[in-house]
């Protein structure tokens, strides 16, 4: 009974502990590995994983999957009511079964990608404003069988789990561009602050893109406005192909972007902006031909005084300068 109760007390610990980190995280990465760790010690499970429901397929994936399989078993897509995890994601009812191998509705592909062997499953919805998310399972009680108390506390996990979903998906829409999908000015020019304080602080390179559309009034004019969009959605596609993860692209406003690329060097930027320039001028947009001009700004890194805010500026005057020696050109300006 002892025992007994001082679990239930270590289960309460940790689901104080997830509710307190998704609170207070916009990290949906460390929320994820925190909460497959936490189910596997709430249910004393050898495994656990996440599946979250793609809305565009109505399928399933496993958004976490632990083991040396993982990368096998999270290319695995599921059908929405196939398996323990699709019939949960249907319903939205808990499921607790006992002999999976035995149940008709197991679905034994996932075993056969990982090698694993699953016994008995654990399996509750994620649910946020009435709509299925995805599913959180326990798999293999590590003693005895999983039962209500169990579903209880991993229901009122999912519950935390779909809070922080929300959360990320409510904070992604709310810096993104409604438009093109890449990130809105505000968020541009608070990661431009955050980058520049950086590069100074470790001295590495930074720089900044300013791109404009060349003439985008005449585009609106000539195609209209539904057709100028495909445009800015085209050039907002262009940039993203042709940046890393660690450049932040994003839209500055109307036909303007913005593109900051942190460690690389002049030279590098300077044929990152010609690719992108050229790109654009080659690309056909329905029918429609258009090319952009781009300012691109410098600082190498060195010790000195230079602010974000310059740095903009700078990009400004280089994109006036492209634009007013005949516009599809870049033009560099460094700090000095
Ligand atoms: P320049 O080569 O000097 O840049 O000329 P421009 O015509 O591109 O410059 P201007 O700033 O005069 O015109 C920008 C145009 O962009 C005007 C505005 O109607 C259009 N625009 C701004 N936002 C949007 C948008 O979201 N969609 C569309 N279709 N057009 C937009
Ligand atoms: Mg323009
Ligand atoms: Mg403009």
């Amino acid at each position: 009974m002892l025992d007994e109760n001082n679990r239930r007390l270590r289960q309460l610990d940790t689901l104080i502990e997830m509710t307190r980190l998704i609170n207070s995280t916009l990290d949906t990465h460390l929320v994820r590995e925190k909460s497959i760790a936490a189910i596997m010690q709430l249910m004393d499970s050898e495994a656990a994983s996440m599946l979250l429901l793609d809305a565009g397929t109505n399928e399933l994936y496993f958004e976490v999957a632990l083991g040396e399989k993982h990368n096998e078993i999270q290319s695995i897509r599921i059908e929405a009511g196939k398996g323990i995890a699709g019939h949960v994601a249907r319903t939205g009812i808990p499921l607790i079964v006992k002999d999976a191998q035995k149940d008709d509705r197991f679905y034994p592909g996932v075993d056969e990608t990982s090698g694993f062997k699953t016994r008995d499953i654990l399996c509750v919805p994620i649910i946020s404003k009435e709509q299925t998310l995805g599913v959180l399972q326990a798999i293999n009680r590590r003693e005895g069988e999983f039962g209500e108390e169990d579903e209880i506390i991993l229901h009122a996990l999912a519950n935390q789990v779909a809070v922080a979903i929300e959360n990320a998906a409510l904070y992604r829409d709310s810096i993104s561009d409604g438009l093109t999908g890449i990130y809105q000015r505000r968020y541009l020019d608070l990661r431009l602050k955050e980058e520049m304080h950086t590069a100074k602080r470790y001295q590495h390179p930074l720089s900044i893109m300013m791109l404009d559309v060349d003439h985008f009034k005449q585009v609106n004019d000539r195609y209209g406005h539904t057709s100028g969009d495909e445009v800015l959605k085209k050039v907002a596609a262009v940039m993203k192909q042709g940046t890393r993860m660690s450049d932040v692209v994003g839209r500055y406003g109307g036909e303007e972007f913005m593109i900051i690329v942190p460690f690389i060097a002049q030279r590098d930027v300077e044929s990152l902006a010609e690719r992108i320039r050229r790109a654009i001028a080659a690309s056909d947009i329905n029918g429609i031909k258009v090319t952009i001009s781009i300012g691109v700004a410098h600082f190498d890194g060195r010790p000195g005084k230079v602010e974000y805010d310059r740095l903009l500026e700078l990009a400004d005057n280089a994109l006036y300068e492209a634009k007013t020696s005949g516009r599809n050109k870049v033009a560099v300006r460094l700090p000095r």
